[in-house]
């Protein structure tokens, strides 16, 4: 027997359907907030995927050389490709630009409790702002997005890279060290992450500085961020980074949009390329991240673009799916208005074919009976499948127009003219 290679899963019908929904929705709030959706190759050049992404994403991409002796690998982000996209063919393209992906992602990651080889993100990126609403605008989107797919006690954790940036520039720590910090930090290992700094030489007072930063966290954004500024006081840039925070969440704030939040002054994103506000949104049912966002305002300048600031988020669809499992949040119904069409006899079965047909054209999910069994086990299988409504299709009702049609969970039925039929299942939802 063949079995799915290590990491890779088959999403079997309900679990399809979930993923699907989230998919749907996610494309439904792109449109709703101008975000104009792009399909990019699942395959693209070594080069391309390992020059800006983290060196842990490096190391696990799916690498291989097609045979024309290309080297290659499997996406593990969206973000190369579309940084790829706006240095070249949207270069020349009118700001802001808002662009959309969703789609499939692979990483040799460990396998884990929401930790996949394949996995599906949705991915919302706005480039050509600077500004804090900008930033605000993607925190409300991902509100809106797990509000609308109806998650509950969500909590965004926020933090924002310059501080830490600001403090180790002015301490004079090169690019590698502070990005092992930063790794560090993602991994919450903070005693390593003080570690690498006091190797480093850093002043005493960095080191001060650092130790009360790594345990400044809480929900009230403000108090919290009062709190860090005075930590930060003699790291100008950092202070500057605290100010850029507190009016995006300002914002957030009075446009009424209520984010339960988590500011968390030394919390550091895997990749390396952000460059400002970054989130991550998180349900206390799973303890992975659901989404990741933030701000890349050099990333475009990296991929032979001119300087395009950016600011986005990457919304993991399995790991909101597990969410939404965990929660019992089951996707609206589909098969509320489902019908299945039954022919009694061979004679009948060209009408049948005739009238799934017309409830199709309605809008309605039909399915046929195909399996040529009696009426009460052709009953017995959709309501085993949970299916609204059978419609049955037999030679003497025929005579007069006329069809049995079945509402499944009353085990009630009637018989109703042709004409009328779709308009009788239509009436039965409401
Ligand atoms: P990243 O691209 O690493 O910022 O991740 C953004 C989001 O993608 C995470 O918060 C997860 O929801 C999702 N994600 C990343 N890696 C995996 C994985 N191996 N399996 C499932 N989801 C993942």
């Amino acid at each position: 027997m063949f079995k799915t290679v290590r990491g890779m899963r088959d999403l079997l019908p309900i679990d399809a359907e979930r993923m699907r929904h989230v998919e749907q929705v996610s494309r439904t709030v792109s449109k709703l907030y101008g975000y104009e959706e792009i399909i990019t190759p699942v395959l693209e050049s070594y080069d391309l995927l390992a020059a800006k992404t983290s060196e842990e994403i490096r190391e696990r991409m799916y690498t291989f050389k097609d045979l024309g002796g290309r080297k290659v690998a499997l996406r593990p982000e969206f973000t190369a490709s579309v940084a790829r996209l706006v240095a070249s063919k949207l270069r020349n393209e009118p700001k802001p630009m808002r662009l959309f992906s969703v789609g499939s992602l692979y990483r040799y990651d460990e396998p884990q409790y929401g930790r996949f080889r394949e996995f599906w993100q949705a991915n919302y990126e706005l480039f050509g702002s600077t500004r804090p609403e900008a930033d605000a605008e993607i925190l409300i989107l991902t509100n809106d997005l797990l509000k609308r797919l109806g998650l509950q006690n969500y909590r965004f954790k926020i933090g924002h890279t310059e501080i830490l940036r600001g403090i180790l520039n002015q301490e004079g720590l090169d690019e590698r060290k502070q990005n092992s910090v930063r790794q560090l930090l993602d991994k919450k290992s903070w005693a390593e992450a003080l570690a690498v700094a006091r190797d480093a030489d850093v002043s005493q007072k960095c080191l001060t500085t650092l130790e009360r930063l790594f345990e400044t966290r809480g929900e009230d954004a403000f108090q919290v961020l009062e709190g860090v500024k005075e930590t930060v006081q003699e790291y100008e840039s950092a202070v500057a980074a605290v100010e850029n925070l507190w009016k995006i969440l300002e914002l957030v704030k009075d446009s009424g949009a209520q984010l339960d939040v988590m500011v968390e002054a030394g919390f550091a994103r895997g990749l390396e390329y952000y460059t400002g506000m970054i989130f991550e949104p998180y349900v206390p049912e799973v303890d992975v991240a659901l989404g990741g966002g933030g701000r890349y305002d050099k990333l475009i300048q990296l991929f032979g673009g001119e300087s395009i600031p950016a600011v986005g988020v990457a919304q993991g669809i399995d790991r909101i799916v597990l969410s939404l499992k965990k929660q019992g949040v089951s996707p609206k119904a589909a098969k509320e208005l489902s019908v299945v069409v039954i022919s009694v006899k061979n004679e009948s079965m060209a009408k049948a074919l005739e009238l799934s047909d017309v409830l199709r054209k309605a809008g309605l999910p039909v399915e046929v009976a195909v399996m040529g069994r009696s009426i009460s086990r052709a009953l017995a299988d959709a309501d085993r499948r949970g299916v609204a409504y059978a419609v049955i299709v037999g030679p003497e009702e025929l005579k007069e127009e006329k069809v049995v049609l079945r509402e499944m969970k009353k085990s009630k039925q009637r018989t109703v003219e042709i004409s009328n039929l779709t308009e009788e299942i239509l009436a039965g939802s409401k």
